[in-house]
């Protein structure tokens, strides 16, 4: 019998720390990664990718035309989702342990599955720059890493294109999101994005018309108000002939 050595460390390892589905928290066996296959087979997935107009951009609009009623030039925004969260299923944990316990692997693999969805898509095929909704320098050195970063890399990464770090940036630090209404939610985070200039380094391409498509990543959507602040800082530097659309691992609703 050909057992591969990972499988056998993998085997070592489970017996000396446990790893358990982060969704209903049994044991995992030596092939399952980060949820069991029960509740992979369970994964209330959206279908979002293969309906432009859907529930999370059809929302995701609303807002772009509540926010900009005079912008006729605006076509409709992309936006999807890997799957649905909820208080009451468990998948709201897949998204907490990487936001909260330092689980990039699990990132890395939603992600991953998320991206290849995506590239599957005739709506994302095209994207050729991904940005990931950065987190304020005090957040990211106190927590070590920007979760939507870990997912755009891997969403990157499945669509060929370029992932760019340097063009947005959150020069507010806002408070946590968890708690608020709508209101306070959408006030939260109204501004707190800008597009890096052209006079430093690594900033936007030259020709920004030039870009195609830019994806937005970020880990869940809720309320949309952070994808809107994002979407309106890039839209200062990029013309409406270059699309964007917004693509998350977890969209609130579903079951
Ligand atoms: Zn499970």
């Amino acid at each position: 019998m050909n057992i591969p050595i990972r499988h056998i460390f993998t085997c070592i390892m489970d017996i000396l720390i446990p790893r358990r589905c982060l969704v209903c928290g049994c044991s995992l066996l030596v092939n399952e990664k980060h949820i069991c296959l029960h509740c992979m087979a369970d994964l209330p997935l959206t279908y979002f990718w293969t309906y432009r107009h859907n529930a999370m951009a059809d929302r995701f609009n609303a807002l772009i035309e509540q926010k900009h009623p005079d912008n006729s030039h605006e076509r409709y925004v992309n936006a999807a989702a890997l799957f649905f969260y909820s208080h009451e299923n468990g998948y709201r944990e897949i998204l907490y342990s990487l936001k909260y316990h330092y689980n990039i692997p699990a990132g890395e693999f939603f992600g991953k599955m998320l991206g290849k969805r995506l590239s599957q898509s005739e709506t994302y095929a095209d994207v050729d720059i991904v940005i990931p909704v950065p987190l304020h320098w005090r957040r990211y050195w106190s927590r070590g890493y920007n979760q939507a970063e870990v997912i755009a890399k891997a969403v990157a990464k499945e669509l060929n294109a370029e992932l760019r770090t340097d063009i947005l940036k959150r020069n507010r630090h806002t408070s946590t999101q968890t708690k608020l209404d709508i209101e306070g939610k959408a006030a939260n985070v109204e501004g707190a994005f800008i597009v890096k200039t052209r006079t430093l380094p690594g900033s936007i391409p030259e020709r920004p018309e030039d870009a195609h498509h830019i994806l937005l990543v970020d880990d869940m959507f809720t309320t949309g108000s952070t994808a809107l602040a994002c979407f309106t800082a890039l839209r200062t530097v990029f013309p409406p002939s270059v699309r964007i659309s917004v693509a998350t691992l977890g969209v609130v609703g579903g079951t």
